[in-house]
């Protein structure tokens, strides 16, 4: 089964899904320590009723048709029969695209395990205290599906990806000391160089 959590970390970079899930990295930064710290209420496996919304926290869910699992921070469940994802994340409300392949990877969930349609949900962001709804629609769920194929091959295969080159996200990642991208590019660099050397003195040798 691939964790949903999987789908996060490989829309943020592959490598960083390798070395989460393959090889079993992890470090903290002040956004993972800030993220867990804000995740503890929903951590526990709990639920609440209001008048017209029953919340699960912490659900367990699954999709075995695309071999998922996970859980969900909470699930909304509404009287008149609406059920309604919530992603908790650290943060200003912003869009981050893998947020939102998290959440509908949980949607695809929800439905298979329940049989009624998950057509909404929600990323609510702790520093700004707001949701960012999300529809989840038919464009979403082909790239669910299509990245489900993708990460069950790098976990099949074992080949670890090249750095990504963004430096907002590569910043921003707990990781980067363990993947020393900016290293990995130089040396590819240089050894873009050397073999342009090498052609070259090839030619005047012929
Ligand atoms: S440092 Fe950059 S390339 Fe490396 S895992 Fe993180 S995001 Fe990916």
């Amino acid at each position: 089964m691939i964790p949903l959590s999987a789908f996060n970390h490989f829309m943020y970079c592959p490598r960083r899904c390798y070395l989460i899930h393959v090889e079993g990295e992890f470090t903290d930064n002040v956004h993972t320590l800030l993220g867990t710290f804000e995740h503890e209420r929903v951590d526990q496996i709990g639920h609440k009723v209001n008048t017209d919304v029953h919340v699960e926290y912490a659900l367990p869910v699954w999709n075995r048709r695309l071999g998922l699992s996970g859980k969900c921070d909470a699930v909304e469940f509404h009287s008149e029969g609406v059920i309604y994802p919530v992603e908790h994340k650290h943060g200003e409300r912003r869009r981050w695209i893998n947020d939102d392949f998290q959440l509908a990877a949980q949607a695809m969930c929800l439905e298979e395990m329940l049989g009624r349609p998950v057509e909404k949900g929600a990323i609510y962001h702790y520093q700004s205290r707001r949701r960012r709804e999300l529809i989840i629609d038919l464009s979403l769920r082909n790239i669910i599906e299509d990245t489900a194929v993708q990460i069950r091959q790098l976990l099949k295969e074992k080949l670890r990806p090249q750095p990504i080159k963004d430096k907002r996200r590569c910043s921003g990642c707990s990781l980067h000391e363990i993947c020393q991208p900016e290293m990995i590019h130089s040396s590819h660099k240089l050894l873009q160089m050397n073999q342009c050397l090498f052609d070259d003195s090839e030619e005047v040798y012929l």
